[in-house]
Formats: structure tokens, sequence, C-alpha cells
């Protein structure tokens, strides 16, 4: 059985006082959920605070370096991280594919460097709008995965994560539909099974991120190959996320 994971990628947002009433809210309403993996990507500064709050939820950083240490100024390593309690990190988010121009073989090289701290890859994949209005969403995705994380060994892709996240509803309000979500999430799931396994395909959670928010989690999160949600506005809302959370 795989497993069910809701995570709220904070982004670039929250006060340090902000961030703790936010991750001390969700752990306390987190007493009576079972069976769903919570976790949280806060801005990295705040990590090593949070790290001291006992929680169910895991910690997760936005981002690293996928270096060891060294003159890289203003960077966080994946040793760093890793040293202050991180279990997940995000790689390939879309936000960071545009805005900081990260290409297919970096995050190839964050996924490396990810796995070989023990940390947990959430690899986000997605199309932007042109590529979804000219019907090449599933090549556009598929070489994605292809380029970035199949590489990877039977071993190795069996601990990470995929989060579909399509562009055009990141932050936008405007969600895939089930239909949308769920054929993409199985188009995923056969190719985890033509590059690896069904058994593999089978354990992979594959989550789904784009304006999912307490109102359509429940139905998100209702189709076969949907395991859960990466959430991003939504998640600063301690009620909001415990409703996604409680969605299954
Ligand atoms: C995200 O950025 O990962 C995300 C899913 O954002 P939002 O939920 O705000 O669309």
């Amino acid at each position: 059985m795989r497993k069910k994971i809701v995570a709220g990628n904070w982004k670039m947002n929250l006060l340090n006082a902000e961030a703790i009433k936010l991750f001390t809210e969700i752990t306390t309403s987190l007493a009576t959920v079972k069976n769903v993996e919570v976790l949280a990507f806060p801005p990295s500064i705040y990590i090593s605070e949070l790290s001291l709050i006992e929680s169910k939820i895991g910690l997760g950083a936005q981002n690293f370096y996928p270096k060891d240490k060294g003159a890289f100024t203003g960077e966080i390593s994946t040793a760093q991280i890793k040293n202050i309690g991180v279990t997940h990190v995000l790689i390939g988010h879309s936000e960071r594919r545009a805005y900081f121009n990260e290409d297919h073989s970096f995050l190839k090289e964050k996924v490396n460097s990810a796995l070989d701290y023990s940390l947990t890859p959430v690899f986000c994949c997605g199309e932007p709008l042109e590529i979804r209005e000219s019907n090449t969403e599933f090549e556009y995705v598929k070489n994605q995965l292809i380029e970035s994380l199949f590489h990877l060994n039977e071993t190795d892709i069996q601990k990470c994560v995929i989060a579909y996240e399509p562009v055009w509803a990141i932050g936008t309000g405007r969600t895939a539909t089930v239909e949308q979500a769920e054929a993409m999430h199985a188009a995923i799931r056969s190719w985890l099974k033509e590059y690896y396994n069904e058994t593999i395909a089978a354990s992979i959670s594959i989550l789904y991120g784009g304006s999912c928010n307490a109102s359509n989690a429940k139905e998100l999160f209702s189709n076969p190959n949907v395991d859960g949600g990466l959430i991003g506005g939504a998640a600063l809302d301690a009620t909001s996320f415990l409703q996604i959370i409680k969605s299954f």
C-alpha cells in the first residue's frame, strides 16, 4: 500500500512567529489524524526552530544546493539541511525551474545529492499552459521525468515521491479537473511501469498540486492514482490545511 501524503509548501511566506504558530496549530490538530503522512516545507531559516517542536509533521526543505560544502555564497548545502532535521526536499518545482533556471541536469544532480543524504525527493513535474493547449502535456511531463528522475536504479526510485503540478494551476485558483489529474497520474504510473516494473509503479506516491484546497481536495484525492497533495496557498491556513488532510 503506498503512502497517502499531504505536504504544505509555504514558499517565501510568513515571519518567524507566524511560522511557529502555523506549525503548532497543525501539530495540535494532527493528534486525531491517522494514515496520512503530513509534511511542511517552511522557509529554511525557520526549520531549526520548528524541529524543536514535537510534532508528527515531517520537515522538508524547499531548496538546497547539491554540494557538501564550499564557496557557494548564499547557498545551503544538502549536508546542512540534513543536519537540522530535514527529511524531505522539493526538487523541480516550477517556480525554481522558471525563476532560477534550474534545468534538467541540475535537477538530476539535486535528486542524486538528496538520496546521498537519505533525504526523500519530492520531485515536481508539470506542463505550462501553452504545452497543455498544444496537447503535448504527456510527452512534456514524461520528458521531465526521464531527464531528471528515471536514471535512478530500482532501489532509489522507490525512495522518491512524485508531485504532478500543472503550471497553469499553481497559485491561479484554476485547478485541473478530476479527469485531467487522474489521466496524468495514471500516465506517470504507466511510465514507472515502463521504466521499472509494476510493483515499483504501484508503490510510489504521486501527489497532485495546483490550487488544491479544502473544497476540491476530496474529489481530487478520490482518484485511484492521486495519493495526496502538494499544497501552496491553502497550506498557510491551519484550518484549510487540516480540512485537506482530512479529505481522504
Ligand atoms: C505549489 O506551489 O506547489 C502549489 C501547489 O501552489 P498552490 O496550491 O498555491 O497552487
